[in-house]
């Protein structure tokens, strides 16, 4: 008798973008012609550069040809993409050899499916509030128990909250696996140098692994501010970086990104290269097991997103979208709310006025000015009492929710 994991049981998570979209086709329902705004979602709405249009339609053309068709691509990714990201770090100062990136098909898979390369019994620390992946992976893997009073059980909650300035400190007790996602989603904060350095600290001495998601890292515009956890001395031996083309290059759809899993990475027995040969055998394309390589359409893309052209192009797209950032942040703040993230990051976090709860303000923000959010407790128990707005928005219908906002919403 085949019988189902009982993890998947205990996951919350659904019941948020569900109830978001009962709640607008209720109010939709009684008030049919009602235009809706919608700020709630972090997907990209502008149009692929030209450049990036090109390589794409090149890597397609090149698949009608004979001569140039090619079916399984190398095992860890495109060498030419392997090398145009080991070029990007150097930018960064940072030294990364072609083998210790893997190419992915999106950084949402390889944030859940990396957990499977550690034991069972690993005690996982995560954000709170944050991007609800890391959580329901770990619930799905074996790792937690039950969910109690908004958290579950086994999992290590690093509060974010304004007493830090939304940024976790390292746990008291001892962990394996912390996941990092900075910027964050939803709240907009980024760690300093000197904030990152405690982590990777923490995980040197405790032989902890950090999972660094920097999906957003593009849109960090303060120069001080680290884009990668390898700018941190030490890093390259306890963590793991995962980063996508979805939100700066705007491959949500199209589906590209990479993970770094560098060779000097050690965990419990401290061998080097342990970890890495075990993501190799679980996701190196054609010779690993559960992954045969992301699309070779997508990988050319990325190619031209990493040219001189390219790069020049989407930094006008992250121009575009943080302009609504600072839109809806400069709006917000001058009808008196309490408005953080929006600076370095595509989100904006608000406090709830009157001490309302994150589903009444979104309520509020719904029926008066007909603009819908994501609440702020569907990111973690600390994020209730504000709710998430996101930049990813035609320009167009940021100005017109700002002005509903300013003249509808009671304040
Ligand atoms: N990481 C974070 C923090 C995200 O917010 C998202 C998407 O919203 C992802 C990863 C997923 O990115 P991808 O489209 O590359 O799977």
């Amino acid at each position: 008798m085949a019988t189902l994991n009982k993890n998947y049981n205990k996951l919350q998570g659904a019941y948020l973008f569900l109830e978001i979209t009962k709640r607008v086709n209720d109010f939709l329902k009684k008030n049919p012609n009602t235009e809706i705004m919608r700020l709630g979602i972090g997907d990209t709405t502008e149009p692929l550069t030209k450049t990036v249009v090109k390589g794409l339609l090149s890597a397609v053309k090149k698949l009608g040809n004979k001569k140039t068709y090619t079916g399984y691509g190398e095992a860890q990714g495109d060498i030419r993409l392997r090398s145009a990201l080991s070029d990007f770090y150097k930018k960064r100062n940072i030294d990364l050899s072609v083998q210790e990136i893997f190419i992915n098909d999106g950084a949402k898979g390889d944030c859940a499916n990396i957990q499977s390369i550690f034991g069972v019994d690993n005690v996982v620390a995560i954000a709170d509030p944050v991007y609800p992946v890391y959580v329901d992976s770990s619930v799905i893997a074996g790792r937690t128990g039950e969910f109690i009073n908004g958290k579950y059980e086994g999992l290590v909650y690093m509060e974010c909250n304004e007493k830090n300035n939304f940024i976790p400190v390292p746990p008291k007790q001892k962990v394996d696996i912390i996941y990092l996602c900075n910027p964050n989603n939803p709240t907009g904060s980024v760690a300093t140098k000197e904030q990152l350095k405690t982590f990777v600290d923490y995980a040197i001495k405790n032989k902890a692994v950090i999972i660094f998601d920097v999906a957003y890292s593009e849109y960090i515009s303060n120069p001080s501010l680290p884009k990668s956890i390898y700018e941190i001395e030490g890093a390259k031996k306890c963590a793991i970086e995962i980063n996508s083309f979805s939100k700066w290059a705007g491959f949500t759809g199209v589906r590209l990104g990479w993970t770094v899993v560098p060779l000097d990475l050690v965990v419990e027995d401290g061998q080097k290269g342990k970890v890495h040969s075990l993501w190799s055998r679980r996701q190196g394309g054609s010779q690993g097991t559960m992954f045969n390589g992301a699309s070779n359409i997508a990988q050319e893309g990325a190619l031209a997103v990493l040219s001189p052209l390219g790069q020049e192009e989407n930094k006008k797209l992250i121009a575009y979208y943080m302009d609504n950032a600072k839109l809806i942040k400069k709006s917000l703040t001058e009808i008196g709310l309490q408005v953080f993230g929006g600076e370095n990051a595509p989100y904006i976090w608000i406090k709830t006025p009157y001490n309302l709860n994150s589903w009444e303000f979104f309520d509020k923000l719904l029926k008066e000015a007909h603009v819908v959010s994501t609440p702020g407790s569907g990111f973690g128990k600390e994020g209730e009492g504000y709710v998430r707005l996101s930049a990813f928005v035609d320009k167009k219908n940021v100005k017109k929710a700002l002005e509903s906002i300013k003249k509808n919403l009671k304040l």
